[in-house]
């Protein structure tokens, strides 16, 4: 099945079970905004959860924080953000689409990576075992072509966004030639730069309104309290803040479902260190954060390091855990090395102290941060995408399942009566109100029990436990496994830690090897 399809049988199959609407639906929705239903707002709950919990409880020097969505204004001026958060932006004359200049750019340099990794699978298959994949790249000559033009579009590219250079922007969309997906021309406007901040008046305009911004990341909340839980928690460097919670930007372009939202969550986690040794710590911190992702069972392959092109000027390092989504190797999560460039603002505008005295070297200094900045909403969309399968059964039936990592689905368990009589249902209640405290059960008397097994396999339900005649004289239910579709029949005096044992979040963060 084609990628395209893909995605749109993902979108589809969001909405018609309850994960993701779009919102304000009955007025024809708002752009790319979303709200999560019943089973997405309990996926996503797990998966803040996992991550708060491998932040804040495998790591004895990350604390939490919960900031406001409003700051002073200030912040944002002090963080650069009222005067340099742009995203170049272009328009097709014809269309009237309007684009990211640097994703028109990236997405064509992907295009060319596509071709090129064609180009050596189909050469693999050809030269079968003895094929050398290195000399195969340095020496074919359409390879080498392609990987020449790239380069070249990639030097130029890095060096106008290091530059700010929005007229050579739009002259490399010219050269190489770019086209509209929608209407085919390059008929293309000038490059212009966009601020993505929502502002807002807080106060009545009678006495002054003061212009306030919904805040376009969590970090600024984490960098204003560094001195405030340094103190209060006796915190020694190296040590972390992790925060959770809303954040608001005005995308250009928003047509990618979840992955590009105005209204999103982040997941975010500063880690303050000794000027000097930000490296090492970079370093550490792009292992665990990759080591986190894959600890999910998805597939390794499935996940790709990036590093920037365009270093903000206050950068010494940052790169890009991609996950490979329906559309494509994209970002999920961005591990930055800031240097002291926040603190050393917010110490500027404030007029205030933002230095840590360390006692083992006897001085004071303001540290740098490494920071981990992940979307709540792109992890949905990527475990989701990871998880999504259509499958034909023995039976000749299909099958669609969802296979979401058992400690992470919204709902862990089924209970099902074989039949709606005979004082099954009576038992199958039994059970639910035993399993309940520890885990979300779902209790479904309606239907062949065939059909209701594929109503759990569609939100991703990991057991279903069924209840028969003779359940009620050996007190036995059949476990049936999503996955594997085997059953196995067990005592119910077990099934708590036979349950316990697959979906807890602490066998999931075991595998995070820190
Ligand atoms: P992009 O280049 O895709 O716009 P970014 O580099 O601006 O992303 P960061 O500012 O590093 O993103 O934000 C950190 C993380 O927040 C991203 O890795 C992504 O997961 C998430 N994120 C950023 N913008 C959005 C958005 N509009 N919708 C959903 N998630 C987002």
């Amino acid at each position: 099945m084609a990628q395209d399809d893909v995605f749109k049988k993902i979108i589809s199959h969001c909405k018609e079970y309850g994960f993701v609407f779009p919102s304000s639906e009955v007025y024809d929705g708002l752009g790319a905004v979303y709200d999560y239903g019943q089973y997405g707002v309990e996926l996503k709950n797990n998966i803040r959860k996992y991550w708060w919990d491998s932040m804040t409880l495998l790591n004895d020097n990350v604390v939490g924080i919960d900031s406001a969505i409003f700051m002073h204004p200030t912040v944002w001026k002090a963080s650069g953000h009222v005067d340099a958060f742009n995203d170049p932006l272009i328009d097709n004359k014809d269309s009237k689409k309007r684009y990211r200049a640097d994703v028109l750019v990236e997405d064509y340099l992907a295009k060319i990576d596509e071709k090129i990794n064609k180009e050596v699978e189909k050469a693999a298959k050809r030269f079968g075992a003895a094929f050398d994949e290195a000399q195969f790249r340095s020496t074919n000559a359409r390879t080498l072509e392609q990987q020449a033009r790239r380069d070249a579009v990639h030097t130029r590219f890095a060096k106008a966004l290091n530059d700010a250079d929005l007229e050579e922007l739009r002259q490399i969309i010219l050269d190489a030639e770019i086209v509209c997906p929608i209407s085919g021309t390059r008929n293309w406007t000038e490059v212009r730069q966009f601020n993505l901040m929502f502002a807002t008046e807080m106060g009545s305009t009678a006495d002054g309104a003061m212009r306030v911004y919904l805040r376009p990341e969590t970090a600024q909340g984490i960098f204003v309290n560094f001195l405030n839980v340094q103190k209060t928690g006796r915190m020694k460097i190296p040590f972390g803040i992790a925060q959770t919670g809303k954040a608001f930007r005005n995308e250009i372009v928003a047509r990618q479902f979840i992955f590009r939202m105005r209204e999103f969550e982040q997941m975010e986690m500063q880690y303050f260190v000794r000027p000097g040794e930000e490296m090492e710590w970079f370093n550490k911190w792009k292992a665990a954060r990759l080591a986190w992702h894959q600890a999910l069972g998805l597939g390794d392959a499935k996940y790709r390091y990036h590093d920037h092109d365009k270093l903000a000027h206050y950068a010494n390092a940052a790169t890009d855990i991609e996950y490979e989504m329906p559309f494509g190797f994209k970002e999920v999560e961005g591990i930055h090395s800031r240097t002291d460039f926040d603190l050393g603002q917010h110490e500027k505008y404030s007029g205030k102290k933002m230095q840590y005295f360390d006692p083992e070297l006897g001085e004071s200094y303001t540290p740098y941060v490494i920071e981990t900045s992940i979307g709540l909403d792109r992890m949905f969309l990527s475990i989701i995408s990871g998880s999504y399968a259509e499958e034909t059964l023995a039976n000749g039936e299909s099958r669609v399942v969802l296979k979401l990592p058992p400690a992470l689905a919204p709902v862990k368990l089924a209970v099902l009566p074989l039949v709606k009589k005979d004082g099954l249902p009576e038992k199958a209640g039994e059970i639910v109100r035993m399993l309940r405290f520890d885990f979300r059960c779902q209790y479904d008397e309606k239907d062949s029990i065939g059909k209701r097994y594929r109503r759990q396999d569609a939100i991703g339900t990991p057991y279903c436990i069924t209840i028969d005649h003779d359940t009620l004289s050996d007190d036995r239910v059949t476990i049936r496994f999503r996955d594997t579709m085997e059953q196995e029949r067990a005592p119910i005096s077990m099934l708590n830690d036979i349950i316990a044992e697959k979906v807890s979040m602490k066998n999931l963060l075991k595998k995070i090897n820190y």
